[in-house]
């Protein structure tokens, strides 16, 4: 890591106590228990624990200074001291301040449903040609996000993460920490509702991305959502470039969705057509996620034939859509069971209901709590219901007390009340899916990450 101990003081203008203010720090951890000798600890405050009670262990593995926020923890400690305000702020503003010695673009993901794929797709692309820093996984927080940065190191051409958000001004501080060239919004939806109030404010949350864009930076969206084109409309200073199926700068046709083997589509804009993209993960709505990187992709000068082999290659993380089949039970499991929102719901549905009709075989729904969504869980819940019942969904299994609402929905939209089972466990519900499920179903199992729902997947595929 290219950073000295007088760098860390100036940009996080913290107090200098002690220590050599020209030595270099190997790398900045905030884990006590994996931190290497030569870094510096930055001691966090979470709900359960205070990084600051850790700063003993940190020393003892040889780290080489720390941030506090209070003296008393690092008496006796050898090595460099900084005494800043709040430890969150500082890691931040340090992030910054390395982020700014490398002049690359970053491209940064926001929006309600699908920033990890998304932004994976992108990475995928770019790797083509460059050499990539991307967000891990899903570290798209106040902490992961700064912690990305620092891993940045002259090798990298360009970066690409991911911003998350449950409120008002979380994205606006971390678009000023990345400053990027390139935001990408991928949908509007009602994850976060509870605490943001209305589809309105959620929409105005996300655009705190263009508050850090570089000068003459550019924003990336999808034609087909109304509230994105909303955004647009509020922000006539920012060039857009658009991306959909039915509107957008540039455009799928020819969709084919072969179920569980993947989608195929050609893509038209004002310029030309390409034909052929080949994308080997399931799902239309995937579709999108695959525009914007090959929306990306064309900016950053790529040729369609480098987009084709990325977008051909490319892998879905766990449990979004994972699918396999069972061969003792010849079940086909549709593991969904990262999280869920009334976006991903339909689109987890609409793939349920394709491969089963594809196949011919009966389709089953476990379906457990979209949490956080306060007084719009129930009716959320309810149309969830409605959209299952004229999907044709043969068994409906839901998991939760504000899922019952969907049960509630379903029999509303005409499901045989001898198909629709709630229950609050998902132990219950494994017991039900024990009694009612045959050979060659196809179950979906969907929930909030809270639910954790893949205890349903894990008894299905191994038997408990
Ligand atoms: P998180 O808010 O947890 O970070 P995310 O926005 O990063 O989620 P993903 O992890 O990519 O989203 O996908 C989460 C869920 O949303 C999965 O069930 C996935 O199948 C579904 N999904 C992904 N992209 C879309 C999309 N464009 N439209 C609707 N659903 C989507
Ligand atoms: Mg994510």
């Amino acid at each position: 890591m290219n950073l000295t101990v007088d760098e860390v003081v100036k940009a996080c203008r913290g107090k200098f106590i002690k220590g050599n203010p020209q030595e270099s720090i190997l790398g900045i951890s905030i884990d006590s228990r994996n931190i290497m000798p030569g870094e510096l600890f930055i001691p966090l405050k979470g709900e359960r624990f205070d990084g600051h009670d850790f700063i003993t262990e940190a020393c003892k593995r040889g780290a080489a200074g720390f941030l506090t926020s209070n003296l008393e923890s690092v008496k006796g400690c050898e090595g460099s001291i900084i005494l800043v305000e709040d430890t969150l702020s500082a890691l931040q503003d340090i992030a910054h301040f390395y982020r700014k010695k490398f002049p690359i673009p970053f491209i940064a993901v926001t929006g309600s449903t699908g920033k990890t794929t998304t932004k994976d797709l992108i990475s995928k692309v770019l790797s083509q040609r460059f050499n990539v820093l991307k967000t891990t996984g899903n570290l798209n927080n106040q902490i992961g996000l700064p912690l990305t940065l620092l891993k940045l190191n002259s090798q990298h051409q360009i970066g690409v993460v991911e911003m998350g958000m449950s409120g008002f001004g979380e994205i606006a501080r971390l678009t000023k920490i990345v400053n990027p060239r390139i935001a990408v919004l991928t949908n509007i939806g009602l994850s976060h509702i509870e605490k943001l109030g209305s589809v309105e404010n959620i929409a105005k949350a996300k655009s705190e991305i263009f508050e850090g864009l570089e000068q003459n930076g550019k924003a990336f969206l999808n034609a087909d959502d109304i509230h994105l084109l909303e955004i647009r409309r509020k922000f006539p200073h920012i060039e857009f470039k658009t991306y959909g199926i039915k509107n957008g700068d540039i455009r799928a046709v020819n969709i084919v969705s072969s179920g569980q083997k993947g989608i195929t589509f050609d893509i038209v804009s004002d310029e030309r057509t390409e034909y052929g993209f080949i994308l080997k993960i399931p799902g239309v709505h995937n579709v999108y996620n695959a525009l914007a990187a090959v929306s990306v992709g064309f900016e950053f000068g790529l040729n369609p034939d480098e987009i084709q082999a990325a977008l051909r290659d490319f892998k879905m993380s766990k449990m979004r859509l994972e699918i396999t089949e069972e061969k003792d039970s010849n079940l086909i499991i549709i593991n969904d069971a990262y999280n869920a929102s009334p976006d991903s719901m339909k689109a987890a549905l609409n793939l349920l209901q394709e491969i089963s009709s594809q196949r011919g075989r009966r389709a089953v729904a476990v379906l457990g709590n979209m949490l956080e969504m306060g007084t719009w869980g129930p009716p959320a819940h309810r149309e969830i219901g409605r959209f299952v019942a004229e999907k044709g969904i043969d068994y409906l299994i839901t998991v939760g007390d504000v899922a019952e609402y969907i049960a509630a929905g379903a029999k509303e939209g005409g499901m045989p009340g001898d198909r629709v089972f709630s229950f609050k466990t998902n132990m219950e519900a494994i017991k039900k899916l024990e009694e009612i499920k045959k050979e060659y179903d196809i179950i979906l199992v969907k929930g909030s990450r809270g639910m954790k729902m893949e205890e349903i997947v894990h008894y299905l595929s191994c038997g408990g």
